[in-house]
């Protein structure tokens, strides 16, 4: 079985809409796919709908943004109930800011860059969650920089010269409010140390304690060594051990399927999380 439980649709900074990426997963030879928005479940209606359509199995989910101290960690959240009060407001908070810094973020471009908020808002159109790519496609469309790789690399980079932050809840109490909200909580690409701080071992026993549930393990952005590091904090943990592609369309070199997850691992998240897998 092939399943790659970490993607991204248009309804965040991926750049297909959540039927052509299910469409998509159904085509690179998929059985199940996550649709895992930053912030987000606005596309999970229509991706059903895809799956049901192209005989694919569906776990709903969501990339929730959190700070962990300093340090940005990204929750991924297996279906869990979206209209669970406390979980859903913390996540339209988060929409909201993350608004609120796009455009603070293009004002500061603005004064030495030729990019306006309309050029960004061109870029966004379905886009309930906006983020930095959608200003780094801007600038790519505005021949500022070639790609969102440039772009990142120092206009957008945290703590970069444009940069502004967005609200987002501790990681601590996300992984409580996905608990409560029937989810299956488990921390995204923990590892990525070229992105930036990554949590230490000891914030990985606190967060067990509060209900984490599994490590990704095999992703992209995890060198052999970090793999070596987080599977032996998950066995120690009795944490689930995921992989995925985190694939964003053409945006990213990312392609579905090139990290996958074990049958019995998404058996053990959806025994878990209060909604069901969705099949044909
Ligand atoms: P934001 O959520 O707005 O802070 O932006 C972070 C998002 O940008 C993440 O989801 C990443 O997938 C994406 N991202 C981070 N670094 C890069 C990069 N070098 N190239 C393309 N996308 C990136
Ligand atoms: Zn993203
Ligand atoms: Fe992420
Ligand atoms: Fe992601």
């Amino acid at each position: 079985m092939r399943a790659d439980l970490h993607t991204h649709s248009a309804a965040s900074d991926g750049t297909q809409s959540p039927a052509e990426l299910v469409g998509a997963a159904a085509a690179a030879g998929l059985d199940v796919v996550a649709v895992t928005d930053h912030d987000t479940t606005a596309g999970w209606d229509e991706a059903a709908a895809a799956a049901v359509a192209h005989g694919v199995a569906l776990v709903r989910g969501t990339e929730i943004s959190t700070l962990s101290g300093w340090v940005s960690v990204h929750l991924l959240s297996y279906l869990h109930d979206p209209a669970e009060p406390a979980l859903a407001a913390e996540l339209e908070q988060t929409r909201r800011s993350r608004l609120g810094r796009a455009r603070a973020m293009v004002d500061l471009l603005s004064r030495d860059l030729p990019i306006t908020w309309d050029d960004v808002r061109a870029q966004a159109v379905g886009a309930v969650s906006v983020g930095r790519p959608h200003i780094a496609d801007a600038l790519v469309a505005a021949g500022v920089v070639p790609d969102r790789d440039t772009a990142f690399a120092h206009l957008l980079r945290a703590g970069g010269p444009y940069f502004v932050p967005h609200h987002a809840p501790s990681t601590a109490a996300a992984v409580r409010l996905v608990r409560a909200a029937g989810g299956v909580p488990v921390l995204a690409h923990p590892g990525a140390d070229a992105r930036g701080r990554t949590i230490p071992d000891e914030v990985f026993d606190e967060l067990a304690a509060e209900g984490l549930a599994g490590i990704e393990v095999d992703h992209r952005d995890h060198t052999p060594a970090q793999r070596d590091r987080l599977r032996a904090i998950a066995a120690r943990l009795d944490l689930l051990v995921t992989g995925s592609s985190d694939f964003h369309g053409t945006g990213k070199a990312n392609r579905l399927g090139e990290n996958l997850t074990d049958a019995h691992v998404v058996a053990a998240i959806e025994e878990r999380g209060r909604l069901g897998v969705v099949r044909a």
